[in-house]
């Protein structure tokens, strides 16, 4: 996946400013920095669902902001799991998680049970198939969230403080899900303020700072020696 000086404005508030990267397949790209930096903005423009002023994003040979781009089929490759995980509370965990690859016919109904015990039981679910959202922890419905995005064999997934609304005692089930994504070889980028993650899971840490890309390297250089005055504050801040 490639993000070539992407700019982004929401009216006169100029939110992303020239941000470039890229990210081969594998990689774990993790997106720290403060609140208003520009980072649930940049993954949103990376699966489409914003716009982008000037710039060009690849995700998978598909220019994402083409006119002729299918977002709908892009979206299909490219999973999204947010801080509020929006279950399908009438339906159950299994339905929720096929769902979407039975509408766009990327399986069939009957292939439907298989393809939900499977990836349930990647996320350690295995048991909770015929289970309402409602009856599940938020750190079990996030798992499910998870696992429904992973039901559309996405070739990257991108995370949004996905442990962020959790107590604290459930974030380490899911980060631990999320850990073993990463170990099978998903490419992933990780907005999270789990710095302890990020340094133990991602191949490189991006910090942004008013709408760029301030400061990146590996975790060990990133938190072992920040450059900038502006990440080390942060790094201060935030541990
Ligand atoms: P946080 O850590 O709080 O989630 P963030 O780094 O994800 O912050 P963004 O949500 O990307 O930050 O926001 C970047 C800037 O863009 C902020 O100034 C925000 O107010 C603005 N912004 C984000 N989304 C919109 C929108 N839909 N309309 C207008 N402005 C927006
Ligand atoms: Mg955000």
């Amino acid at each position: 996946m490639q993000i070539d000086s992407v700019e982004k404005h929401f009216g006169e508030n100029h939110v992303l400013r020239g941000v470039s990267t890229e990210v081969a397949k594998g990689d774990i790209v993790a997106l720290v920095g403060r609140s208003g930096s520009g980072k649930s903005t940049l993954l949103r423009c990376v699966n489409g669902l914003e716009t982008i002023g000037a710039g060009r994003i690849v995700v998978d040979g598909v220019d994402v902001h083409a006119p002729s781009t299918d977002l709908a089929s892009l979206r299909q490759r490219v999973g999204m799991v947010f801080q509020s995980f929006n279950l399908f509370p009438h339906l159950s965990v299994s339905a929720n998680v096929t769902l979407a690859p039975v509408l766009t016919k990327k399986i069939t109904r009957d292939e439907a049970p298989a393809l939900a015990k499977r990836m349930l039981e990647r996320v350690g679910l295995g048991q909770k198939l015929n289970a309402m959202p409602s009856q599940l922890s938020g750190g079990q419905q996030q798992r499910v969230a998870i696992a429904r995005a992973l039901a559309m064999s996405p070739q990257l997934m991108l995370f949004d403080e996905a442990t962020s609304a959790l107590d604290p005692e459930l974030v380490g089930e899911v980060l631990r899900v999320m850990e073993d994504l990463a170990r099978d070889g998903m490419t992933m980028m990780v907005v999270t303020h789990e710095m302890a993650f990020a340094r133990r899971v991602a191949s490189e840490v991006l910090f942004m700072n008013q709408g760029r890309i301030w400061e990146r390297g590996t975790p060990d250089r990133m938190f072992g020696d920040p450059q900038t005055p502006e990440f080390q504050q942060f790094v201060q801040s935030v541990v």
